[in-house]
């Protein structure tokens, strides 16, 4: 059973609500981390190796330490709780179900930082969690956690919650600043990186929800004793929002060591593919992140079990070429028609493009429209060489990850499913009424 260090309280009736929370122990971090210095509480973050869990997975200790520190310049905190990418729901858990925990880790972390203003940059269309958040700041205020003067250290800090317009580019870390800042939430070029000109061109981090929370625990049992919980680089726990063809969708918290075998069989997790059918194929870090077939999901190239951690998910290369992103965790059975799904994921980042620049303008929109043709059976095998092509001319030539993102599923649902999109050109008739999946298994 994996160590639970983000959920162990979860189940408990009313940990939402401050009491409750604080009886548990909770702020005993924040009474902790508050006689450290920051300094001190920079190497515990950095000793625990834990890695944002936004999808990137960049070292948080390393990304603190970029922050720029010009005399009389405020600095600022920004959490991004704008939790759009499909498959990916563990933030929006945390912040229901334990939204002190959040607050707690902002309170650590804005002390560590400097920041005496820090905001939560929520989803639009998490519409009730900002009053669950609010409550809960009010209560930590009432407490003395927030507020002038924190426990009487001479620590000032506010925490605003700021609601998005349902876009989502804003989750992309420069596209958040301009919306927080009251504009169109269009990515910025970098450089500057916000660690030197952030919010209104102040030195901000911006951090994902779960990387918060987790200076929590960080701090409860020491940077070094966090190290040792899961494997290699991947260190610590991560929560892993699991949906799809399954048959206990949901949020799990995960240490890292576990096979990928185990976390969709094992009662404990996935609990199987649903209906007793077979699994196809997965996609294990959101819907940007590459799909990749059951047979190399399962094992590696060696023969070797595949485990749920940064490393072996990517496994360099072409092998998987996939990644552990943001945790969203898809699972397809064998009813599935990939061309469907590519075509559906191509839909939506054509959507959401924010349209600034050419290839992933336009190269969604193309993509979105023959990978349209070729699943009504309208195709023709040029179309996949073309889609291939298109995919190839947007990967690294846009201002921001979403034409990756946008790029990635095409090119590993051709390069892991070409059969399948030559099907539906090869039966015209057969892709207007079943899919591949159903017509073939
Ligand atoms: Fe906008 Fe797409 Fe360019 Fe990102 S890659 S800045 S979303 S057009």
């Amino acid at each position: 059973m994996s160590k639970k260090l983000l959920l162990k309280d979860a189940h408990i009736e009313g940990i939402r609500y401050f009491e409750t929370y604080r009886k548990q122990g909770g702020y005993t971090a924040a009474e902790k981390a508050l006689k450290m210095t920051p300094e001190e509480i920079l190497e515990e973050v950095k000793t625990s190796g834990l890695r944002g869990r936004g999808g990137a997975g960049f070292p948080t200790g390393m990304k603190w330490s970029f922050l720029a520190k010009p005399e009389g310049v405020p600095r600022h905190l920004v959490v991004n709780a704008d939790e759009s990418e499909p498959g990916t729901f563990k933030d929006r858990y945390l912040m229901e179900f334990l939204p002190h925990l959040l607050i707690e880790g902002m309170l650590i972390s804005s002390y560590t930082l400097g920041s005496n203003v820090s905001y939560i940059y929520i989803r639009g269309e998490y519409s009730w969690i900002p009053d669950i958040l609010e409550e809960a700041i009010e209560e930590a205020k009432a407490a003395g956690f927030l507020g002038k003067n924190i426990l009487g250290t001479g620590f000032d800090c506010e925490i605003y919650v700021q609601r998005g317009g349902g876009a989502y580019i804003c989750g992309e870390e420069t596209a958040l600043l301009e919306s927080l800042e009251g504009k169109r939430g269009n990515p910025r070029l970098k450089p500057p990186f916000p660690a030197v000109k952030g919010l209104w061109e102040r030195p901000t981090v911006v951090n994902n929800v779960e990387s918060i929370a987790a200076i929590v625990p960080i701090i409860d049992i020491t940077g070094a004793e966090y190290a040792k919980i899961g494997v290699g680089r991947s260190t610590g726990t991560k929560l892993i929002s699991a949906c799809g063809n399954i048959n206990k969708p949901g949020v799990y918290e995960i240490d890292m060591t576990i096979t990928v075998e185990e976390f969709i069989y094992s009662d404990e997790y996935c609990g199987g593919i649903a209906n007793g059918k077979k699994l196809k194929a997965c996609i294990p870090g959101g819907s940007s992140v590459p799909i990749v077939p059951a047979n190399l999901l399962l094992k590696t190239v060696n023969g070797e079990p595949r485990y749920m951690n940064y490393e072996s998910l990517a496994d360099g290369g072409f092998a998987t070429g996939t990644m552990m992103g943001s945790g969203g965790f898809i699972v397809l059975d064998e009813d599935q028609c990939i061309v469907e799904h590519t075509m559906t994921l191509a839909r939506f980042y054509h959507h959401e493009s924010c349209g600034q620049c050419t290839p992933c303008r336009e190269g969604t929109g193309w993509m979105h429209k023959i990978l349209k043709k070729i699943e009504k059976g309208e195709g023709k095998m040029e179309d996949i060489d073309l889609l291939w092509d298109i995919q190839r001319k947007i990967e690294g030539n846009t201002i921001c990850p979403l034409g990756d993102a946008a790029a990635w599923p095409v090119a590993a649902a051709i390069r892991h499913f070409r059969d399948e999109f030559e099907w539906h050109v090869k039966n015209p008739e057969l892709s207007q009424t079943q899919n591949y999946g159903l017509a073939n298994y």
